[in-house]
């Protein structure tokens, strides 16, 4: 078995043919693999970064062409890094995302391996440490860090038949408009990526049915400042735990042209319909919820308090930030919402594609090791987890609200790092007998220390 250390496995063309070992195995090269490397490198922590695909291919190709970044250039960013040649407070678009993490990662030759795929990680039985069975080798590791993302594989609620005549497919696999068949969309879901899918529909003139679900819609801006500063002024990225109740509730926002507030009714005003939760079909037939205006009412609740509690805010801390009081008047309920659909014949609606904004699920089938609870999910603290030597990073909630989050994501990994380095400083202890030993093995050596003087 060789030891090879990062730069050489770097070089290495045919890791087939030895066995590597390595201090610490990072799974991934998105954004949480890229800032566990970063924070293990200045430790010093002999490490490894497989990737399957390239670095940060979520925001290559798995995300829609006219995604932009949800936050401001000056948020959305590691410490170390500003966005190349972008206004602060323009939103980046998911390929400059994803070269602004290549970038990152070359910063500090990073040792990442792309094109190979972690296909198990188990236990040794005999000595300390996994093995890792990659599709180019095996790998000895005695840390494995997560860090596969927190949106792995789409979810589509069992609720949905086939549809003689209906396209369906996933927000993960939409691309643009020209790729839908033609008639009119369902879209499912009212997230951030299932308002903005719906609204840019819209404008390419499809005709758009939007169900909407229980949501949070912070304001885009107020008062000169963007909810992302608001969230993190008023200590909500760092909120620890979620508030009980909201597990279910998605949040609207968009970077999409500059920036803008996601308003219900004002795409309604646009010509979209609004319905309710989905909740079941009768063949062509969908059912939605009658909690369409309920969903709205609550979002205007979270709007709304967020503009309270940033007027207390400026009030408090003396800030002298412009008054914005028209964005406490709302957009009269449309026709809609008043009025809601509560059934839909999508054949005689004319609906050619459903499109299901539904969220992510995660996959840790390779993952053959003590460190998930019964449903499946990791059981960790700050994403150290109860199998000791592997760890979690980028998970929702994995130590804060911000913790999936580009900017949150970084602080995590730092924790993560640091507990890599403290088991290692524990290992590395060195009991009076065998400090002796190591001395006299040194001193036996051809070459020998100077500490060796006076030893014999
Ligand atoms: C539509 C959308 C928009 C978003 N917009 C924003 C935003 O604007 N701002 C923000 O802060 N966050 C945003 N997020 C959330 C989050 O920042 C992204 O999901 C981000 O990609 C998560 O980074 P990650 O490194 O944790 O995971 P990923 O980016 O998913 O990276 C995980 C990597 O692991 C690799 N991998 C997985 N399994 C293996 C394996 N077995 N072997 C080797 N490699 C493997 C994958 O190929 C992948 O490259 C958005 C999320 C979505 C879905």
């Amino acid at each position: 078995m060789t030891d090879l250390n990062p730069s050489n496995f770097q070089k290495c063309t045919d890791m087939t043919v030895e066995k590597i070992q390595i201090d610490t195995l990072v799974v991934g090269a998105g954004q949480a693999g890229v800032a566990t490397s970063e924070h293990l490198s200045k430790l010093g922590v002999p490490h490894l970064v497989l990737e399957r695909n390239r670095i940060a291919e979520a925001w290559r190709t798995g995300r829609w062409d006219s995604l932009v970044a949800n936050g401001p250039a000056w948020h959305d960013r590691f410490p170390g890094l500003e966005f190349a040649g972008l206004d602060p407070d323009a939103f980046a678009p998911k390929e400059q995302v994803a070269d602004y993490f290549e970038a990152y990662a070359k910063k500090f030759n990073a040792p990442i391996r792309t094109g190979v795929e972690v296909q198990s990680v188990e236990r040794n039985s005999d000595r300390p440490g996994f093995t890792v069975n990659t599709s180019a080798g095996l790998i000895e590791a005695r840390h494995v860090v997560v860090a596969t993302g927190p949106f792995q594989r789409p979810v589509i609620p069992p609720i949905a038949p086939a549809i003689s005549g209906v396209q369906q497919i996933h927000s993960a696999d939409y691309r643009n408009p020209q790729q839908l068949a033609a008639g009119a969309v369902l879209v499912v879901g009212a997230g951030s990526s299932g308002v903005q899918i719906a609204d840019e529909l819209q404008r390419a003139g499809k005709q758009v049915y939007l169900s909407v679900g229980a949501h949070d819609r912070p304001p885009r801006a107020y008062r000169n400042r963007d909810f992302c500063w608001w969230l993190g002024v008023l200590g909500e990225w760092d909120a620890e735990a979620m508030q009980p109740g909201k597990e279910h509730v998605t949040i609207a926002v968009s970077g999409a042209r500059g920036g803008e507030t996601i308003d219900f009714r004002r795409l309604a005003q646009q010509g979209m319909t609004l319905v309710g939760l989905t909740e079941s079909f009768n063949g062509a037939v969908v059912n939605f919820a009658a909690n369409l205006a309920d969903n709205i009412a609550r979002g205007d609740e979270n709007y709304l308090a967020l503009l309270d509690a940033a007027d207390a805010y400026i009030a408090r801390n003396g800030l002298d930030l412009p008054l914005e009081p028209e964005a406490r008047s709302l957009l009269p309920d449309p026709a809609c919402v008043s009025q809601p659909i509560l059934q839909l014949d999508l054949v005689k609606a004319g609906v050619g594609t459903i499109i299901w904004a539904t969220g992510y699920t995660v996959d840790y089938s390779w993952l053959k090791v003590n460190a998930f609870k019964d449903n499946g999910k990791p059981q960790h603290q700050r994403g150290v987890s109860s199998e000791p030597g592997v760890y979690f990073v980028g998970l929702p909630w994995q130590s804060r609200r911000g913790s999936a989050f580009i900017w949150g994501v970084w602080h995590d990994a730092k924790h993560v790092a640091d507990h890599i380095v403290k088991q290692r400083t524990y290992f590395a202890y060195r009991d009076a007998a065998q400090r002796q030993a190591d001395a006299e093995q040194a001193c036996a050596a051809p070459l020998q220390p100077a500490s060796c003087m006076g030893v014999r």
